[in-house]
């Protein structure tokens, strides 16, 4: 069984193509780079637009390759990034998902990116039944497996934790992303106090985000502020994650988003866990950033489940929450 994925969220256009027998899965991607300021949601749409039928077209030459001249289509179903992110960039990606689902006679699977995220983790890891760490753009959320659905087990009160970085960079003049270039900074930065913001199992960024600015304003160097940015966001997951772990009894802990890939944040979880005896699982940095892999992947374990759905209800989800989908591909797990 191969399955076509279709990611396109916020900035990166991008299909992949699973084969569920060799777990192999091929990605292929066109991000959107903006020339100044953040992601601005009418660019990335029209990158959207521009990008996703190329890295179809290349996914399917792939399917097709690798099928050998079969005569049956060389993807058996079509999953799509349906929610959340932003809605113009989803509208795109959900025509073009329906559109190939529907020229090849194959079934279309509605996926939720953040719950891609995770399973990507699962998936690769080997895990049963693992907390995952959501570390992306717009998202930082704590999921855990209970009763047919993942629950939000502790969430950011405003940003994302990328957002809240990347809120830094654009103030101090650097270019989008700016991830990359505090935890470079970092390297050669020391302490300064920041604010840090947990209240139970949720925690809170945009003060801190505030404050770093004026650190930098006030004269901090750069790569103090960038450093003890990193320090303090990080420890706030870090001190969740290990909650979340304490309250549910589990030991396995996977790490999902873009700001996933910060060598920084995979240390403090990996040190976290081994004092605990847990295992902990980052997938490598191409699933973790926004990519069709993971929408493939878990498009496959959908479709196999029998969740498709029907082209009249496969409208977009732009604000999707992970808890609202039920998990139908881990249904015979009594947990
Ligand atoms: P979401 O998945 O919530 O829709 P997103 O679309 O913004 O988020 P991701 O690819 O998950 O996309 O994450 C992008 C974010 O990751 C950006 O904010 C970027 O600055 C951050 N990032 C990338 N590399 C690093 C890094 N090495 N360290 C810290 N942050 C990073």
């Amino acid at each position: 069984m191969r399955v076509l994925g279709i990611e396109g969220t916020a900035w990166a256009a991008s299909a992949a193509v699973h084969a569920v027998e060799s777990d192999e899965t091929a990605i292929f991607t066109d991000a959107y780079r903006p020339e100044s300021g953040g992601i601005h949601p009418r660019e990335a749409a029209e990158h959207m637009r521009e990008a996703i039928p190329g890295v179809v077209r290349e996914a399917l030459d792939h399917a097709a390759a690798e099928a050998g001249g079969d005569s049956a289509p060389s993807v058996d179903a079509v999953a799509f990034s349906r929610g959340p992110g932003l809605g113009p960039c989803l509208r795109i990606v959900g025509t073009a998902a329906r559109a190939v689902a529907g020229s090849l006679d194959v079934p279309l699977v509605g996926v939720n990116h953040m719950l891609a995220h995770l399973e990507i983790g699962r998936h690769r890891a080997g895990f049963d039944s693992p907390v995952c760490l959501n570390a992306s753009g717009a998202n930082a959320h704590l999921l855990g497996f209970h009763n047919g659905r993942y629950r939000v087990l502790g969430e950011t009160m405003d940003t994302g934790v990328g957002n809240a970085i990347d809120k830094f960079t654009r103030h101090v003049g650097w270019s989008h992303p700016g991830g990359p270039k505090v935890e470079a900074a970092a390297e050669r930065g020391e302490y300064v106090a920041l604010p840090y913001v947990v209240k139970g199992m949720d925690f809170s960024f945009s003060g801190i985000t505030s404050a770093a600015k004026e650190a930098y304003d006030d004269g901090a160097a750069v790569e103090d502020v960038c450093f003890s940015l990193q320090e303090h966001v990080f420890g706030m997951l870090t001190e969740v994650a290990e909650r979340a772990l304490s309250l549910t009894g589990n030991d396995e802990l996977v790490l999902g988003g873009g700001v996933g890939q910060n060598a920084r944040l995979q240390e403090m979880l990996g040190e976290m866990c081994a004092q605990r005896g847990a295992r902990f699982h980052a997938p490598e940095p191409r699933f973790l950033r926004d990519n069709a892999g993971m929408i493939a992947v878990l498009g496959a374990k959908m479709a196999a489940a029998g969740d498709t759905i029907s082209i009249e209800e496969s409208r977009v989800r732009p604000n999707f929450r992970p808890d609202e989908v039920p998990v139908t591909w881990r249904a015979d797990e009594d947990v």
